[in-house]
């Protein structure tokens, strides 16, 4: 099993939803949210200053790809796109990852993006196989 949870075949092949020349787009496996996603470099490169100029332009295209999707598949009314570059910003998996996690006005909660990253992460549970697979392919099925 590599080190890197993603360049792990295995993870990659249980929670990709969709994919592009240089990129993927995950389910997290402990999602803050339902719909939580991460999107992620196919390269191994620890963090966002190692993209490279087409990295970063399909990432931006992701981004918004992604949000559409989400508020089809989990009725999302907005998300948060959120990651930590570096350790010192809190940065625990040193291969780059971006947070896009869907959120609804009800929750009437205003987020500082390092405590839903540092706290909320602490928090949460893995999702069983199943619940994992039924997330993903709810979120694949809406991206187009
Ligand atoms: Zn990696």
């Amino acid at each position: 099993m590599p080190e890197c949870v993603f360049c792990d075949e295995q993870v990659i092949a249980e929670s990709q939803i969709y994919q592009t020349k240089l990129s993927r787009i995950i389910i997290d496996k402990k999602p803050i949210a339902p719909g939580h996603c991460l999107i992620i470099s196919k390269r191994h490169v620890p963090s966002f200053s190692y993209l490279s100029p087409d990295e970063v332009e399909e990432v931006a295209y992701l981004i918004k790809k992604l949000g559409l999707a989400l508020m089809r598949a989990v009725r999302a009314e907005g998300y948060n796109v959120l990651f930590n570059e570096g350790v010192a910003a809190g940065q625990t998996v040193t291969h780059f990852h971006i947070h896009i996690i869907p959120r609804q006005i009800e929750e009437r909660v205003h987020v500082n993006p390092k405590d839903v990253l540092a706290d909320a992460m602490k928090s949460r549970a893995e999702l069983s196989p199943d619940k994992l697979k039924e997330a993903r392919d709810r979120l694949a099925k809406e991206i187009y």
